[in-house]
């Protein structure tokens, strides 16, 4: 395969809309690394729930913050904290439901965008997230902010989830829940980036989605896919 230039993807958008599961098959495409942002807030969140930082339906913001020196999380390319893989329990539904308020602390968000910052530094990256495009990587050469009606992507999170005692009605709660929060909070507020491609994937398949990627790759910025 030709060698393809090694740009800054940053896609953001609501969530579930898709976004990591297109990040990861365009590093896969493109031979870069994918970082998902949300899943180290999610990480972070299920750490402060081991800890006793996180239940009850409170958040004991200054607990959480004093554990966030001692935290490892990578990417590899699962989750991780420290050397135990966290993939599968960070998509549950206790974690989704803190995961929102969790990330609008000033401190965990620093923490997450300092350690995106040095998974990034190579270059060659596709990163998802809410705030990629505007705050983590405003440079970023392509921005595309991914949208979809409620209904289709709160039944496609509930088609892929392990959890029986979750309901489509949990889960359609959760996603209005963490939209309205993620878009009104005041620290990287989720909106879409002024220079940003919107992608509303209500009625595509991922091929779809994958088609109208290499179109632009190779039509604006200069691959050869
Ligand atoms: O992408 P995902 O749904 O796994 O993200 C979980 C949560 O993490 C989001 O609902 C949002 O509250 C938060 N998040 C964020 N900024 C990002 C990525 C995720 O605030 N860049």
């Amino acid at each position: 395969m030709k060698q393809q230039p090694k740009i800054i993807i940053a896609i953001d958008g609501y969530s579930s809309t898709g976004k990591s599961s297109f990040a990861k098959l365009i590093a896969e495409k493109l031979d870069y690394i994918h970082l998902d942002s949300g899943a180290l807030y999610r990480a972070m969140t299920l750490y402060g729930l081991r800890k006793g930082a996180i239940g009850g339906g409170k958040i004991d913001e200054a607990a959480l913050v004093a554990l966030l020196p001692e935290l490892e999380v990578s990417q590899r390319p699962d989750t991780f904290i420290f050397d135990e893989n966290v993939e599968g329990l960070i998509r549950q539904m206790e974690v989704s439901s803190y995961v929102s308020p969790v990330s609008a602390i000033a401190a965990v968000r620093a923490f997450v965008d300092d350690n995106l910052h040095k998974m990034a530094s190579g270059g060659g990256v596709v990163m998802d997230g809410r705030d990629i495009g505007t705050t983590v990587f405003p440079n970023a050469e392509l921005k595309i902010f991914m949208q979809a009606d409620d209904l289709v992507r709160a039944m496609r999170r509930y088609r892929e989830m392990d959890d029986p005692g979750t309901t489509f009605i949990d889960v359609l709660h959760n996603l209005r829940d963490r939209d309205q929060r993620d878009s009104t909070r005041e620290i990287s507020p989720l909106r879409k980036a002024d220079d940003a491609i919107v992608l509303d994937n209500t009625c595509m398949t991922m091929e779809d989605e994958i088609e109208w990627l290499v179109n632009l790759l190779n039509d604006k910025y200069g691959f050869s896919l």
